[in-house]
């Protein structure tokens, strides 16, 4: 997903770059302002957290663009593109490193097990939007 702060700061297209040069497909796509129910649904696991409420407000303030990338390793491969979650930590050459400022604006998202990759895709596609 390219957060709020990728699609205001006009990042889609690098990111987009980025994924199809790498080799991975891109079965689906979507830009979206995410309802705050969905939002919610979508970062559970935070409940409780001191950030969670941030979370939520951030990722429903704007739109985003949802995105299902399929391809050999493609979980664990766009979560090293993605870079750090703290792009202070992010290396230079990842997403996070290259253009983000600070954790909680860290302008994507990225799945990180194929669980929850079903459980996101789900969240946000209808079956029949993937190609
Ligand atoms: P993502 O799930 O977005 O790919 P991640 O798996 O690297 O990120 P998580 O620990 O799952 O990181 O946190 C989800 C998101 O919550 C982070 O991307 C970040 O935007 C936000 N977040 C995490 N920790 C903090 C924090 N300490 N302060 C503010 N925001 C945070």
């Amino acid at each position: 997903m390219v957060k709020p702060d990728g699609v205001q700061r006009g990042l889609v297209g690098k990111i987009l770059q980025r994924i199809e040069e790498k080799g991975f497909k891109i079965v689906a796509m979507k830009l979206a302002a995410m309802p705050e129910a969905k939002a919610k649904e979508h970062y559970a696991e935070h409940v409780g957290k001191k950030f969670y409420q941030d979370l939520v407000d951030f990722i429903t303030s704007g739109p985003s663009v949802s995105l299902v990338v399929e391809g050999r390793g493609a979980i664990a491969a766009m979560r090293k593109m993605n870079g750090a979650t703290n792009p202070v930590e992010a290396v230079p050459g990842t997403i996070r490193g290259d253009w983000g400022i600070e954790t909680g604006r860290n302008v994507v998202h990225g799945s990180d097990s194929p669980a929850s990759a079903s459980r996101e895709i789900a969240l946000h596609f209808d079956p029949s939007e993937l190609v």
